[in-house]
């Protein structure tokens, strides 16, 4: 188990107070504090090591240059790549999402191949196929969903077939937290010749990663989603594939020889990071790995789900509560959204902030999956290795008070 109030003390912005009441964080799903590891080491790359890294020969230079490739083969190993050289530092996971779409998309599809998406994608995993599919004429299909929140299994196994190119596909919904069994969607993909990309914003950071056992070809995650800076995503890519791939961005970094009229690319990883890199955030990123794996990985995960079950069973003695997503918090993540009676998320979101409990509202950047729940928001409270059940008695307590500020009848039946 998690020592929560031990974790606590290195997260210097838990000691801070939301208009004067204890700051509790359930906006984690948005994106996570950072411990004070990872604050130090970033203040440490700029008092101690700065330069621009792969550029030059002075010690500063080499040195940032061996943190920065150190870190690159930390995400390796955290996810369980074959090799460092198939991890490509992207700006977020949107970039990440947005450089297979542009570089494998643009050279592969043609009119009429089909592109399967799920009904829970993030807009990150939606619009970029939109742009990729209107320039080269493919086609967007769509797993449709079970009133639980899954994935509709069925209906993947009519989809996915010889027109088939690629499947992309979040590993866990940012909105209904569901934990999509990706194994036999990855399978059946390969089955057709199909590749897969996994959308891991919101798994890696929470459910120990291997992507060797799992056999996607590509993964994408953010670094500020799991104690790190932001500015930092990770493209993982099977060598292989990133290999055959041209670049996405062009310019400094991602040439080997430039000609006037035409360039040779710089080989794998570096053909994909054109530009100085986002170099010091990527070496404090390094820090919260180590932090991460201190913790384990498994502790993380299992933390997560006791909390879960907690907060769904706490949510559901609120009357007038509608949760989204699984009930079973074995398979589900740490996200739980619900519509409160007939208040605005906004509404409840801003309650909930002055009693200082930070929770999202809104549609998440999954627009479409709104229609389908057919709700305009929702609030979404989402935790993280700080969390404790005095967080969720904190939430649902503020929940009450929120149905007497807008007169509404809820109250808990626990009291
Ligand atoms: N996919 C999912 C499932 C997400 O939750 C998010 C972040 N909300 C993203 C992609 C995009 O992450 P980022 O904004 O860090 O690029």
């Amino acid at each position: 188990m998690l020592d929560v109030a031990a974790i606590r003390r290195d997260f210097p912005i838990l000691a801070r107070q939301v208009r004067g009441r204890r700051l509790v964080y359930l906006d984690n799903a948005a994106t996570t504090q950072k411990p004070r590891q990872v604050i130090e080491a970033l203040v440490r790359v700029y008092e101690q090591h700065n330069a621009n890294p792969h550029r030059g020969v002075h010690t500063l230079a080499t040195e940032t240059t061996d943190l920065y490739e150190a870190a690159r083969a930390h995400v390796a190993r955290f996810i369980n790549a074959r090799r460092a050289e198939e991890v490509v530092f992207t700006e977020n996971a949107t970039a990440a999402i947005n450089l297979v779409a542009h570089s494998w998309g643009r050279a592969t599809l043609k009119p009429r191949d089909e592109v399967v998406l799920t009904h829970m994608e993030h807009h990150a995993n939606l619009v970029p196929w939109q742009i990729t599919a209107a320039e080269t004429g493919a086609v967007l299909r769509f797993i449709p969903l079970l009133p639980d929140g899954t994935l509709d299994m069925d209906a993947a196994r009519r989809l996915i077939g010889p027109a088939t190119r690629i499947v992309a596909v979040t590993a866990m919904s940012n909105v209904l937290g569901t934990i999509n069994d990706l194994r036999p969607l990855i399978d059946l993909a390969h089955e057709f010749g199909a590749v897969v990309l996994v959308d891991g914003a919101q798994s890696v950071p929470h459910i120990a990663t291997d992507v060797q056992a799992l056999h996607c070809d590509f993964l994408a995650f953010s670094a500020h989603k799991m104690l790190g800076p932001t500015g930092v995503g990770v493209l993982y890519g099977r060598y292989e594939l990133l290999d055959r791939m041209g670049p996405f961005l062009a310019g400094g970094s991602m040439i080997l020889k430039v000609e006037w009229e035409r360039s040779r690319y710089n080989e794998v990883p570096w053909r994909f990071e054109a530009g100085t890199p986002n170099y010091a955030d990527a070496i404090a990123f390094d820090a919260a790995l180590d932090y991460l794996e201190a913790l384990g990985m498994d502790a993380v995960r299992e933390h997560e789900v006791q909390l879960t079950a907690y907060a769904l069973g706490r949510l559901a003695e609120v009357d007038g509560m509608r949760i989204f997503g699984p009930p079973d918090a074995t398979r589900r993540g740490g996200v739980i959204s619900f519509y409160y009676g007939d208040i605005h998320p906004h509404d409840v979101g801003t309650v909930l902030d002055y009693a200082g409990v930070a929770v999202r509202a809104g549609h998440h950047c999954a627009q479409p999956l709104m229609q389908l729940l057919d709700v305009p928001a929702t609030v979404r409270a989402s935790f993280y290795v700080y969390n404790g059940r005095d967080d969720v008695d904190a939430l649902t307590d503020a929940l009450t008070e929120t149905a007497k500020v807008f007169g509404y009848a809820a109250r808990t039946r626990a009291g």
